[in-house]
């Protein structure tokens, strides 16, 4: 099968922009992973940026995902699919079953739902705890004190079959670098200051960046970022 050349040509644009900004900012290479959010797009895009060599994707849509994902799973078991987008508690018992980590958790009920699907699977999951650090971001925690509830529950051992593995947000979207920036230092930040707080568990990823930002999220900390567009082109919302 013939790999798309615009995809896994956009593969690589990507990857050496990442490395000139790991370079830029003073970070080892090879630091900040990339995933490829194919969202809104066909499984055989998907087909081809693993053919180029790509084994991390994002998802927003468990429905979409669930129809995507779990046969090209079934044939190259490296893949792995994060959720990254609002997730409804109901949603979860079918996220779980073919999704490695939830990147979105964004409320301690969610935690608790994840935990009783995970366990009825006897599976564990990644997390993520989204942040909300965008003024026109809708999603993630908005208080710091119910993050920190959510995390001294994980601390405290209720939740056996969940990893929690470090924060996520989403800039504003908004041609102000300044305003994106901010957004991803609040992050940082705030990671730096939970980290020593919770030192039983991995929180050790920072999920920030996407098609427009990645680079200045990589000077800010990022560990991994979230690319789609400037992978797979423009969705069509229509579909
Ligand atoms: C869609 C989406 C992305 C990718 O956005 P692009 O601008 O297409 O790179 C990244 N993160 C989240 C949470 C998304 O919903």
């Amino acid at each position: 099968m013939s790999v798309d050349i615009s995809i896994k040509n956009n593969l690589e644009r990507i990857k050496s922009r990442i490395a000139a900004a790991e370079k830029k900012s003073g970070r080892p290479q090879g630091s900040v992973k990339l995933m490829a959010v194919s969202k809104f797009h066909p499984a055989e895009a998907v087909s081809q940026a693993f053919e180029a060599g790509q084994l991390l994707f994002g998802e927003n849509r468990v429905q979409e995902a669930s129809e995507k994902f779990p046969p090209l799973i079934a044939e190259a078991p490296e893949i792995e699919v994060h959720m990254i987008g609002q997730l409804q508690s109901n949603k979860v018992k079918k996220a779980v079953t073919f999704a490695s980590c939830i990147q979105s958790v964004d409320r301690l009920e969610l935690l608790q739902e994840i935990e009783k699907q995970c366990s009825k699977l006897n599976r564990s999951i990644k997390v993520l705890f989204e942040y909300h650090t965008g003024e026109d971001s809708k999603s993630g925690y908005t208080s710091e004190v119910e993050l920190i509830k959510s995390l001294e529950e994980c601390a405290e051992g209720s939740f056996p079959h969940i990893i929690p593995c470090g924060f996520m947000t989403m800039a504003p979207f908004t041609n102000d670098e300044k305003l994106i920036r901010k957004s991803f230092i609040t992050l940082r930040e705030l990671s730096e200051k939970l980290k020593p707080q919770f030192p039983d568990l991995p929180l050790t990823e920072l999920s920030m960046g996407m098609s427009g930002d990645f680079e200045i999220a990589i000077e800010e900390g990022s560990s991994l970022v979230r690319v789609g567009t400037a992978i797979f082109g423009e969705r069509d919302y229509t579909k």
